[in-house]
């Protein structure tokens, strides 16, 4: 994985930006009928000589829960990292909530949130003390009220007094989740959202999310090399291969059309078709 930036300080500078005005911004096309709540059309990003994403489309429906899969490098936190608005495509259109995140991005940050193992909370603040500081980032009403609540909900009350910096990495994985829960958002993007976590760890945590999203209705991004989990959370799947969707589909669709047994199996199969050409 080949962060761009730290996203977490961009998105912390981003959001108390004056240029917004605050945070309890609305998005301007925020009509129900914004089915698609991630649009992305002819994205592309090059570093250099590498063309990191290629001309990519895609979208994710209002509730759903869409995974971006591929190998190392296939193209997936620099997809991420485009959708939050955190990285500069060298082409294409994003689209959130019905904002052009190109042009308009700090009205739909508002209703966003993300978690990523590559970004590190500030070690010295106690975990209670990130969440606080996250919260008044995003407006969150009753701070500390909520900071308690979604410290509950994750079973993480005994973190809260811990510095950032002594937690083991499955303890920083729960509390970056609880950072990206904390403004209760709309569209969440996760990348490998259950990474360093223990099997009953993160089994609850999948768990979790499906019951959060069932009661807000938040669509779900996210980027896994978790293939068990993919096929449990997502009811869409988009294939990257040298940053271009190699293929795309619900996981029983692909698992049947390919002749696989699993999504694993898929997974491997186009992996290892582009390694023999
Ligand atoms: P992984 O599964 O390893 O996390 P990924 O699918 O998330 O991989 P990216 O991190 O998006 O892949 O990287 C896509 C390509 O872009 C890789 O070839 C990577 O080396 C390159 N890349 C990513 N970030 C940078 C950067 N800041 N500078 C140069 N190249 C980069």
């Amino acid at each position: 994985m080949s962060p761009p930036r730290a996203p977490e300080a961009e998105i912390v500078q981003d959001m108390t930006s004056p240029r917004d005005g605050g945070f309890a911004v609305g998005p301007d096309d925020d009509s129900p009928n914004v089915i698609n709540v991630i649009e992305v059309r002819g994205l592309t990003k090059r570093y250099g000589t590498i063309t990191a994403v290629d001309g990519i489309d895609f979208t994710v429906r209002r509730g759903e829960t869409a995974a971006l899969l591929g190998a190392n490098g296939a193209g997936k936190t620099t997809t991420i990292a485009m959708v939050l608005g955190l990285l500069l495509p060298d082409a294409g259109i994003i689209k959130v909530l019905g904002c052009d995140m190109l042009a308009n991005r700090y009205q739909a940050l508002a209703r966003m949130n993300f978690s990523s193992p590559y970004v590190d909370l500030p070690r010295r603040l106690t975990v209670r003390q990130n969440l606080e500081v996250f919260a008044r980032l995003y407006g969150v009403a009753g701070v500390a009220a909520r900071v308690r609540e979604v410290a509950a909900e994750l079973d993480m009350t005994a973190l809260l007094a811990r510095p950032s910096g002594e937690l083991s990495a499955g303890q920083r994985s729960r509390v970056t989740l609880a950072k990206a829960l904390i403004n209760r958002p709309d569209v969440l993007l996760l990348d490998e959202p259950t990474a360093s976590l223990d099997p009953d760890t993160a089994d609850r945590i999948r768990g979790y999310l499906a019951a959060y999203q069932a009661r807000h209705g938040t669509t779900i991004l996210l980027a896994s090399h978790n293939m068990a989990e993919v096929e449990r959370m997502c009811s869409t799947v988009f294939i990257m291969r040298d940053g271009r969707i190699h293929d795309r589909g619900a996981p029983r669709d692909l698992v049947a059309r390919y002749g696989r047994a699993n999504l694993e199996e898929v997974f491997l199969h186009i992996v290892r078709e582009k390694a023999a050409q």
